[in-house]
């Protein structure tokens, strides 16, 4: 362990896989799934996103404890075709759902040429980077649109005062023989709930232009969104109308043309973070161009990076922190009490993960 401050600490991905692994199990999951939830959260920390990292898993276990997150849950095909899956998440961990479905999708894209997967009903599916590196590791390019329903709307639309949307990511990821996958994969909100989360817990401010309070004046204060009798405030979407017009989309995708309900019919009461998704695999030997991409790749990235500056291709923020972040994960003070909270009322002695 080593110390930042008086209070944050490092850990080892192999401890907080191992810490994350006994959380789940300490809540009823059989060891797979307590393995590839914890791997998929892990990996969001290593790459940076720790919004989608272990600090989840108290929303995860309140949600397992109430009984709205379904332990043991598999991919339930609902219809299928040649190149098209309808796939019931059954309020599954998102996790091993995802990770599931998404080999499905490829083993579909790789007969087909291309496929489409409709995912409903499903818990968090976390950060969906991980799912077009997981078709990308395949030789898949990929597209997902996912909605976020079943908890408060926290994005306004943009012109809105008031929260209406879900934080909607979109990602497009391609695969490059040879070399590292090109994967852009956001939020369409400014910035992601978790990175509020985060920024509370930190006890700092967020960036401008990300926030608004009930008035729907802008502010950089992330108490807006946890007010205790729940969220006064607001996220803005990405790039103004743009990132709200994806972000409609997202929904429209995911939640109508997917079948899983937008937002406007899946209530927040339940507050059970719902993920509907649409995901597309494109299988690029169909297209001819399996072996065409990675030089077409190499030669745009070193365009890009002929631009004076400090020009970096998407993916890549998340490879740097991968390496920087491969033998000790910072976590702070807030997030590290949650989870040890958490990890004493199951039973555990989360400082004995710090040790060696
Ligand atoms: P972000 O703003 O950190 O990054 C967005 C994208 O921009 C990434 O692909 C990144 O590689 C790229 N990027 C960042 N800096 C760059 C630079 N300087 N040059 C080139 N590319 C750069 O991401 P975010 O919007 O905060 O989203 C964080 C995570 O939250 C994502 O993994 C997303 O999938 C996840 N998320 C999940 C849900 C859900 O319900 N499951 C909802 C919202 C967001």
């Amino acid at each position: 362990m080593g110390c930042l401050n008086m209070s944050d600490i490092s850990i080892t991905p192999d401890k907080l896989r191992a810490l994350a692994t006994a959380i789940c199990r300490a809540s009823g999951s059989a060891e797979a799934e307590a393995r590839i939830v914890s791997e998929n959260l892990v990996d969001a920390n290593l790459t940076g996103h720790d919004s989608h990292g272990v600090g989840m898993l108290p929303i995860y276990i309140d949600a397992v404890q109430r009984g709205v997150l379904k332990l043991g849950m598999t991919p339930k095909v609902v219809s299928e075709t040649a190149a098209t899956l309808v796939v019931d998440g059954q309020r599954g961990y998102g996790q091993t759902i995802m990770k599931a479905a998404t080999d499905m999708l490829c083993d579909k894209a790789a007969k087909a040429g291309a496929a489409v997967l409709a995912l409903r009903a499903t818990h968090h599916i976390g950060r969906i980077g991980a799912w077009a590196e997981q078709a990308a590791a395949r030789g898949f390019a990929s597209f997902f649109a996912v909605d976020v329903a079943g908890v408060d709307a926290k994005v306004a639309p943009h012109g809105g005062r008031e929260g209406r949307l879900g934080t909607n990511p979109i990602c497009l990821g391609i695969p490059v023989k040879g070399g590292h996958p090109v994967i852009a994969d956001m939020a369409t909100s400014r910035i992601a709930v978790g990175k509020v989360r985060v920024a509370f817990n930190k006890g700092v401010q967020v960036d401008p232009g990300s926030l608004i309070d009930a008035a729907g004046n802008p502010t950089t204060d992330p108490g807006v969104m946890f007010a205790p009798d729940g969220p006064t405030g607001a996220l803005l979407t990405m790039a103004a109308h743009k990132g709200y017009a994806l972000s409609a989309l997202a929904e429209l995708f995911s939640g109508a043309l997917g079948g899983g309900g937008t937002i406007a019919s899946l209530p927040p009461e339940t507050r059970r973070i719902t993920n509907n998704a649409i995901a597309v695999a494109i299988d690029p030997a169909a297209l001819g161009t399996a072996d065409y991409i990675a030089g077409e790749a190499a030669r745009l990235e070193a365009w890009l990076k002929s631009s004076p500056g400090d020009v970096l291709l998407p993916g890549e923020p998340e490879r740097r922190s991968r390496a920087a972040r491969a033998a000790s994960i910072p976590m702070d003070a807030g997030n590290w009490t949650q989870l040890a909270d958490l990890a004493r009322s199951l039973g555990l002695d989360p400082d004995s993960y710090l040790k060696g």
